[in-house]
């Protein structure tokens, strides 16, 4: 036993409205049952269902979180929401650094940085996303790309509570592929990032905070992974979109 309690977290993407939204929390939260669950539960809504979510897991093992949020407190960034604005809608995480966001919304080691800070400023807890690409999987850049990222994503951020911060390493090319890593492929990276972390932050940080992974994770797969002594949990999408699914993962995290 490692002390870690593992933590499943859904990430929905752009997918399910209010109302969706407070019909799959509720699947959910029937599914769980009474009793504590052995992980940490954490789904994440887009924007405007956040309300709804946070308002359908009052009371239950559930979390919510957001997908993004900017750095600055306020001001004249049309269509972005600050952390505090985050926080004050009732999440306690933050998803920050997602490879969609890289890719798609410019999101770059220096932005992420921003706001990993700016999330634990405001009380969040940042799911920090990081990971290569199949190319830089195979020039064998792997660990000079998730060393770059995990150094530069997490430059000047306080690492003394372990709890204060998730990261999550998701290989690019697993994402939303159907193709998971391997546990050896898996385990590998995340105990370059443990040992990674002793250097950034201490040995006491490094051995206590949670690395989920993240690519294609599925009821079949979770064990497996979640098995390897450095995998603490999966950051889970396609997924976490239906109850039973998202609860056969939790099942497998046990
Ligand atoms: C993700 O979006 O973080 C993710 C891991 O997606 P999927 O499980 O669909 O690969």
């Amino acid at each position: 036993m490692n002390g870690r309690r593992p933590i499943i977290a859904g990430n929905w993407k752009m997918h399910k409205t209010s109302r969706e939204t407070v019909t799959l929390i509720r699947e959910l939260i029937e599914g769980l049952g009474a009793g504590i669950p052995a992980c940490e539960i954490i789904v994440a809504p887009p924007f405007t269902s956040i309300a709804a979510g946070v308002a359908t897991a009052a009371n239950s093992p559930i979390l919510v979180a957001a997908q993004n949020l900017h750095w600055e407190a306020s001001g004249a960034f049309t269509g972005e929401v600050s952390a505090a604005m985050v926080e004050d809608a009732g999440c306690t995480h933050v998803i920050v650094g997602h490879s969609e966001r890289r890719q798609y919304f410019g999101d770059t080691d220096e932005t992420v940085n921003l706001k990993v800070a700016a999330g634990m400023r405001a009380g969040l807890i940042p799911i920090f996303c990081l990971g290569e690409t199949l190319e830089e999987r195979e020039a064998n850049r792997i660990f000079e790309v998730v060393k770059r990222q995990l150094v530069r994503g997490l430059q000047g951020i306080d690492l003394s509570e372990p709890d204060r911060m998730v990261v999550a390493y998701e290989p690019v090319w697993a994402i939303g592929t159907g193709r998971t890593a391997t546990p050896e492929q898996a385990q590998e990276i995340h105990g370059f990032l443990r040992s990674e972390l002793t250097g950034i932050g201490s040995a006491g940080f490094a051995n206590r905070v949670r690395i989920l992974y993240g690519g294609s994770v599925k009821p079949s797969n979770t064990r497996e992974l979640l098995n390897c002594p450095d995998i603490d949990g999966a950051l889970v999408g396609g997924a976490s979109l239906k109850a039973d699914d998202f609860l056969g993962i939790i099942e497998g995290a046990i």
